[in-house]
């Protein structure tokens, strides 16, 4: 593929790594390219970042047609940048615009894309302790008009930005609310899809989590209000009566790579896995029995993150003394490793810009 790249003149300041805030601080530059059904993918270009030209009447704005993606690339000890399983991520893309009739792009051409930001802007790539650089690949329609037809225009791009460590004073458990009201998905929705969409119809129920002191919502299934799906931007697992259980890919729960990247690494260490409904009634009496020993969130952006209490009904039902447990921060260690080039990565599951 042919990459134009338009350097900037003067680069910004980088921002203090140890104050900066998740997803605030973007780089110089930003990939695009763009696709009609004629011609295909074409015009493939790195720019400075910057605004886009929409019109009013534009799919996205109009009918939200748009599905995006999110990894990291890491700076190893000996100064190399790599990213993580940038594969799966560029098949998941394709996963997702399917499901939103967008058109799909080889993933070899979206590796290469990832690669040629991260080359240009790899001095972006911070190497403080739990620094990287996230990347975020969307896609969107974007046709003139607001008719309703498949679609004519569509635009790819990746941003970046260098983000700190999640947890800068450690790892610490985080409350949840079951949300029992609003539904995130149902089957055969586009749950499984990563689209802007389903986090506009999350923001009710994060927001009401939010006013009330909690950091995200549980999510519990769309059609029989029983099992539990997953957190607000990350998948769910516990350590119940010693397996590591998590609720089964149903169509409606998004399959997260690091989900993925935590079930081979942890069946690789001899745990028994379980990829299953997980009741809601299991989980509250799990907590109270004992039999639930540990819960944590997990998903690119913080890896592993403790879960300390859920609130349901009014009650709150502590997690393993609010503490974090030893097998998820094992797994927050383990697998932040093999990301940042800390330890071998014997699945193969790294690849190097350079
Ligand atoms: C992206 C995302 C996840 C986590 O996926 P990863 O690939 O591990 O980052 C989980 N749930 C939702 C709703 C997501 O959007």
């Amino acid at each position: 593929m042919e990459i134009r790249v338009d350097k900037v003149f003067v680069g910004k300041a980088k921002p203090d790594m140890s104050t900066v805030a998740f997803g605030t601080y973007f780089t110089d530059h930003m990939f695009l390219m763009d696709y009609d059904p004629e011609s295909g993918w074409h015009d493939a270009r790195i720019v400075p970042y910057g605004p886009l030209q929409i019109y009013p009447s534009s799919t996205i704005i109009q009918y939200a047609s748009e599905v995006f993606e999110g990894l990291k690339a890491y700076r190893t000890p000996d100064g190399e940048v790599q990213l993580f399983r940038p594969d799966e991520n560029a098949k998941r893309m394709n996963n997702s615009a399917e499901r939103m009739a967008l058109p799909t792009m080889p993933v070899e051409m979206q590796i290469e894309a990832m690669k040629a930001l991260v080359e240009v802007d790899k001095d972006w790539v911070p190497s403080g302790d739990g620094q990287s650089l996230y990347l975020r690949p969307y896609m969107f329609a974007n046709d003139l008009d607001i008719a309703l037809h498949p679609y004519k225009k569509v635009v790819y791009g990746i941003i970046a930005c260098p983000v700190g460590s999640y947890f800068p004073g450690g790892l610490k458990p985080a409350p949840l609310m079951l949300e029992m009201d609003d539904v995130r998905a149902v089957r055969g929705g586009t749950g499984f899809a990563k689209c802007g969409g389903n986090y506009a119809g999350a923001m009710h129920a994060g927001k009401n989590a939010d006013d009330k002191g909690y950091s995200q919502v549980l999510w519990i299934d769309g059609v029989e209000r029983k099992y539990v799906e997953e957190a607000g931007g990350m998948n769910v697992m516990f350590k119940i009566d010693g397996k590591i259980v998590t609720p089964q890919l149903n169509g409606s729960v998004l399959p997260g790579i690091t989900r993925k990247s935590a079930i081979e690494l942890l069946k690789s260490q001899g745990w028994e896995v379980e990829e299953r409904l997980v009741p809601v009634t299991e989980l509250l009496e799990g907590i109270k029995s004992g039999a639930v020993e540990e819960a944590w969130m997990i998903g690119t952006a913080a890896v592993v993150c403790p879960i300390g209490e859920f609130a349901y009904d009014g009650e709150s039902y502590i997690v393993n003394n609010g503490e974090i447990g030893e097998t998820t921060q094992k797994l927050y260690d383990d697998l932040t490793a093999i990301q940042w080039g800390k330890a071998e990565d014997t699945f193969g599951w790294t690849v190097k810009v350079d």
